[in-house]
Parts: structure tokens; sequence; C-alpha cells
């Protein structure tokens, strides 16, 4: 029996174009659906704009335009980057259609019936100077669970808690940037609290594939008491304010739905939609128990869509997901996606210099896994992928064979002997393990065993030589042979990644005049006698002048690609991916943005350690740098000398020598010894400058508060 599913992405909020990240997660989406419809299962793929909030309200109105006209010209941009991707959406639609309106006021009389909706006057804050309720994405502040600064007012993307914006330390307005003012609102709140809600995701959580080991492991610490016996999951306040740009709350004048209550019923809203264009009973599909239904998130996402949205399904009468898919975060060249410093990869301008989207397809399916690991796009390793792996091992067996058999053959395929059966069989055993790679998402080890087999190929090729054997007398036969396993091996291997490139697999079939293949195909061998079409060159390889165009930090006057006017607003990341959050408010901190966010791991990374500033000199020849001895409290050698650290440091515009000598200060102790022109610099010693030095100069090392001893670990 096919299976029968119903798969998303992740809703892209609808106040930009796309970037490299959502790219990144609809090929992983459209690389597993293209998969169940290779082992013949019915497939649903939909996706939609995430339309509402004040966000969009609020760039709508600086683009001078209705929040529906802003919208739907975003949503006019959209089709040029999936279709250049070859991601295969059968539908996308709004979450500000009429099927979410409609699905999202009934799921709220469900949970109202259920009696799990309440209300409550809550205090909220209220930007004087705009005379409006802050909605929370314009509050910012420090997150009161971890105290990472400039956190939004309704979740951290440093620890994922989700908290009240009155929770937040030091909080401002991200519109004028005044502290606002608390006003007295009445709120309605969906009580997760309530002991059949914290029962229901207490088992659902834990149950089998629903979620991936370490998103449960980190979504568990929501539904654990503490000591207190408090669980951090609280009620959750699914009302806004007018003015809004969102779903009227029923029997609630003023009040409208906050934008994630309704933009995951947007999945269904925009499954509605489609199963209505094609005929088929929305209500009937989701009754019934055979239909899958998965989501694939980015892991800023998880709290919406492993607890409040299984609860708000369940608890309305409705069917669960099956699993919800948690990837990481793209990065670029190992940094979160920057416009302003020209890091970013643009994906439209990928496509406007030629490149080739299943270049971009391939690479990022050989770095992704079934967990929700960040992973980065490095040029050189793409470059080195694509042409190496691609082009080099696998495009290369037909280049290899085809002529021949267009020349000497007709075309048609020849009789295999042994050997060559003997290897296809070794390619053809790979099916099954292949298909179960993508079927877990492993497509990264999916892609090194088609490259393996890809290197056994190309072995029986050096072994046979069928360059050679063209120029002797009497091995046509053998000459046949070898290029007809040649093309059947990469006919499976086209096979074999198929999921992932669709297009060169779609070229292939017309170059071997066979039908478009499925999982099935794998046992249907070229017959002898079967005539290929002549060859054309499949795919070209990366050119390093394309990756540096792209990679060009564009002009300073480049319009954005869509959206104007909402590009100086803050980015929700609704959608799931990783973007750097421009700067609103008074000012930058020092002239630049704050660096992307690290874990506690990664700082950990960083030894810092206190440092007396033992002997300092000026050097010679340069005018930049001091030479500083360090004493890190690591004693003296079996000779009675102190050991000491030898370091450059660049301060020498700001310091005299004879200044430093005595002072502490704190030293990266781990850093990797750099050989420099004036000698070998073991550590760096930390000091603070603005920005742009030119314009605001001077150099500030650090000096540890009073008691700090040499050796002392900074953390
Ligand atoms: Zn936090």
């Amino acid at each position: 029996m096919p299976r029968q599913l119903f798969v998303t992405t992740a809703l892209p909020y609808a106040n930009a174009g796309f970037h490299i990240g959502h790219m990144m997660e609809y090929i992983q989406a459209d690389i597993w659906v293209r998969h169940q419809r290779m082992a013949g299962n019915v497939v649903h793929f939909v996706c939609a704009d995430d339309a509402h909030g004040a966000p969009i309200m609020i760039a709508a109105e600086k683009a001078e335009k209705t929040p529906q006209q802003f919208v739907a010209d975003i949503a006019a941009g959209r089709k040029q980057y999936l279709d250049g991707f070859h991601i295969g959406f059968d539908n996308w639609h709004s979450t500000d259609g009429v099927e979410n309106h409609e699905l999202a006021q009934a799921i709220y009389r469900d949970l109202r019936s259920a009696g799990l909706i309440k209300t409550k006057t809550i205090e909220q804050f209220f930007d004087p100077q705009k005379q409006m309720f802050l909605p929370d994405r314009f509050i910012k502040g420090e997150c009161p669970k971890c105290a990472a600064k400039e956190q939004y007012g309704d979740n951290c993307e440093v620890c994922g808690a989700v908290y009240a914006p009155t929770d937040l330390k030091d909080p401002y307005s991200a519109l004028s940037g005044v502290t606002p003012v608390l006003r007295n609102s009445e709120h309605y709140f969906f009580q997760l609290s309530d002991p059949r809600c914290l029962a229901f995701l207490e088992q659902w959580t834990q149950e089998e594939g629903h979620l991936q080991t370490e998103v449960y492991n980190k979504i568990k610490e929501w539904l654990t008491p503490n000591e207190d016996g408090v669980r951090d999951l609280g009620d959750w306040d699914i009302s806004r304010d007018a003015p809004y740009f969102g779903i009227e709350i029923p029997d609630a004048p003023g009040k409208y739905f906050y934008v994630w209550l309704d933009a995951p019923i947007g999945y269904l809203a925009s499954l509605k939609n489609y199963l209505g264009k094609i005929g088929v009973d929305y209500d009937a599909f989701m009754a019934d128990p055979a239909t899958e239904q998965y989501h694939f998130i980015g892991k800023d996402i998880i709290t919406f869509h492993t607890l409040f949205w299984p609860a708000m399904l369940h608890f309305s009468g409705r069917k669960t997901p099956n699993a919800i898919f948690v990837h990481g975060f793209l990065t670029v060249n190992a940094e979160k996606m920057s416009k302003s410093r020209g890091t970013g990869l643009n994906p439209l301008k990928y496509l406007e210099l030629g490149m080739n989207p299943e270049w971009l397809r391939y690479y990022i399916a050989a770095k992704l896994n079934a967990r929700n690991e960040d992973i980065d796009f490095n040029p050189e390793d793409f470059m080195q992928r694509v042409n190496s792996d691609l082009v080099g091992k696998f495009i290369n067996i037909a280049s290899r064979a085809a002529g021949f058999l267009s020349k000497r053959f007709g075309g048609q395929l020849g009789a295999i002997s042994p050997d060559g059966a003997g290897l296809l069989d070794i390619v053809r055993a790979k099916n099954e393990e292949l298909q179960q790679c993508y079927e877990t998402r492993e497509y990264g080890r999916a892609l090194r065993e088609i490259m393996l087999l890809a290197d056994r190929v190309n072995e029986y090729v050096d072994q046979n030589k069928p360059w050679e054997l063209a120029k002797k007398e009497g091995m046509e036969a053998r000459l046949h042979d070898v290029c007809s396993v040649c093309i059947e091996s990469f006919r499976l291997l086209a096979l074999y990644l198929k999921p992932v490139l669709p297009t060169l697999a779609a070229q292939v079939e017309a170059f071997l005049n066979i039908p478009a293949m499925d999982w099935s195909a794998a046992a249907q061998p070229l017959g002898l006698g079967h005539a290929i079409g002549d060859y054309q060159h499949l795919m070209q390889r990366v050119d390093i002048k394309q990756l540096e165009a792209l990679f060009e930090a564009p002009a300073q006057s480049a319009a954005p690609t869509v959206g104007a006017g909402a590009s100086s607003l803050p980015q929700a990341t609704h959608s799931g991916v990783a973007t750097e959050h421009e700067q609103v408010g008074p000012k930058l901190p020092g002239g630049e943005a704050f660096a992307p966010t690290i874990s506690i791991d990664d700082f950990a990374k960083i030894d810092l350690r206190i440092a007396k500033i033992v002997q300092c000199a000026k050097v010679e020849g340069s005018t930049k740098l001091l030479q500083l001895t360090l004493d890190v409290g690591e004693g003296v050698d079996d000779q009675g000398i102190a050991i000491t650290r030898n370091v450059f440091s660049g301060i020498a515009s700001s310091y005299q020598p004879e200044q430093l000598i005595g002072q502490l200060t704190v030293l990266v102790a781990n850093l990797a010894p750099r050989k420099m022109k004036f000698g070998i610099s073991q550590g760096m010693v930390l000091a603070a400058s603005a920005a742009n030095e030119k314009a605001q100069p001077g150099i500030y090392i650090l000096n540890p508060g009073p008691g700090a001893q040499p050796g002392m670990r900074v953390r």
C-alpha cells in the first residue's frame, strides 16, 4: 500500500525575500518528498507565506501599502527562488487566506469548548511615542533566563526560553528606542499548564519517532518541574490588541490571534486550499488514519512546533504530526549570514550568475544528516565536491563511454561479461540501503555511499581502458561490453542521485531514452540492444570566477532584492532559519553589530587567563606593535627560570612600554602560536577599540579587578 503523506516546511515570514537558509530547508524537504514519490507514495507538499503580525503591518505602513498588498508583492517574488532551485511544492498559500481564517477560528472554538482558553488582564508594554501596544518582536532586551542581550520579547534565540515581554530585563522599544510603559489589557491564554496538556505532551514528545533525540532532550526541560515543582511551560498568551494584522478572535472585539497561533494552522490551510484545487475532500483526508503529517523546521522554532502545535491539534480533536524534523542553521564561511558584511550567499545572485542550482542541492545534501547540527557553506569545499565528486567521478563515467557506443555500435548496448555483471550487482545491491538513507534524512551518508560506488566504477574503467581497447584489433566485443557496463552503472548512479538532482536525472533519462525512473528502476536494467541517444555534456564544473562574483560585496547603492521598506525592520524568524538581526534602535554599539550567537561550549573553548606584564618593549621596525613578556602563572622551569609568554600586541599607538610594565591584563592563552616577522607570538592580550579606529582612536587593554592573580582563568 502506498503511504499517504502531508509534508510542510516552515512558513517564511512575508516581509522579505528568501535567503540561503530558507533554500537549505526547502532543499532538505524537497529531497525527502522526491524520495517518497520515487517509492510510490502519495505526497502533498505545501507551504505558505506567514502573513500576519505587527512586523508586516508596520513594514506595509512604511512601504505605503496595505498589508495584503505588501504580502502579495512578497509572495509574487517567491516563484523565481522555488523554480530556480527545483523545489517542487504542490501549493503555496498565505496564512491570510480564507481557509486559515476559518481553521484558526474553528480550532480556537474547539480549544475553548475543551475548557483550555481563559482570559486574564495583563500589564503590557505600550510605546508612548508610537501610541500602541508593542508587539513582542518590537521589544528587545536581555533574556530573563540566560541573560543573552538583544533578545526579542517573546522568545530567546540563544536558550530557547519562551516568556512574556515584561520578563525582559532593560527593555526598549525597537520602533522608537524609548523605554516602554506598562498598560493593562485583557488577553486570551491557551492553558498549556492544564494537567491534561502536560500529560499529553509528556507522552507525545516521548513517543517513538515524533522527535529527534536531541530535540526531545531540549524540550523535556520545559515539561520537567524544578525543585519548587514549577515548570517552564506556562499558559500561552494567544491574543493581541488592535491595531494588528491578523485573524479576529471570535466573540472578542478588538482582539486578534497572535501570529504564532495561526501560523502553523497555515499548514492545514494550504493543504485544504490545495486539496480543493485537486478535488480531494480535506476533512476526509485528515480523518484518514493512514494520513501521515510531517513538518520540516529549524531549531529556533522547536517550542512552537513540539509543544504548542501538537497540543493545539490534539485538544481541538485533530490529527497530531507524525514527526517534526528539525535541522540546524546554515552558516556561510562559518558566519551567520550578514548582508552588511557581504558574506551572505544570495540565492538569486547565485542563479543570475548562471550557477547550476543542482550544484547547491548536491552540496547541501552532502552536508545534511538527520540531526539538527549547523552546516557551513564553504566555497572551496563546494567547488571541490562539485568538481571532483559530482563531475569528476559521476558525470565522467558517461562521458567516457557514450562516445564509443555512438560511434562504434550505433548507440546500442552490448552483452555484458561476468566481471561487469559482478560490478553492476554491487551497484544495484545498494538500492535498499540508499533508500533507507533518504528515508531517515541521512543524505550526506547516501552521497558518500554513491560516490564510493562511483569510485568502483571508475576503477573498472581504469582497469579496462576503453580508449586503449578502441585502438586494438579484435577488442570490439570487449569495448562494447565495458562501455555497456559503464552506461548501466551510470544509469543506476543517476537513479540514486535523483532525489537530489532531479533535473540532471531527467536529462539522463532523455539521453538514455528511458521513462522517468522511480526506485523500482534499479531492478530494470537496460536491455541488450537498447539504443541510447547522443551524449551531450550534462554538467559543467564550477568556475572559481563564479564563486568570486557570488561573494563579492554588493555595491553600497544596491537596492534590496524584494521587500523594500522592510529592510530596516527586524526579521522575524518564523521561518526557522537564522538571520542576523539588523540593528534597530538608537545606534550600533561600538560602531558594529554584535557577532553571531555562540553556545557556552563555543565560549569554553577560549582559555582566558590573567597575565602579568613583566616586560614590555617597542618593536624595532614596527609602529603598531609592542612586545610583551607575560607571566601567566606557569612557575619556573627545571633550571629555575620563570616561564613566560612572548606576545606581540598592536597597541603601540595608545601605550608607552613603561606604562604597562607591572600591569595585569587578560590573555587568550590557547590561541595557536603565530609566526610574525618579529618572532613568534604566543597568545593575544585583550583590548577594546571602536570599529572605526580612524574616526574614534584609542585602544584600551583590559585590567582585572583587584585581587586577581596571574594564571587565574577568566570564565
Ligand atoms: Zn535566553
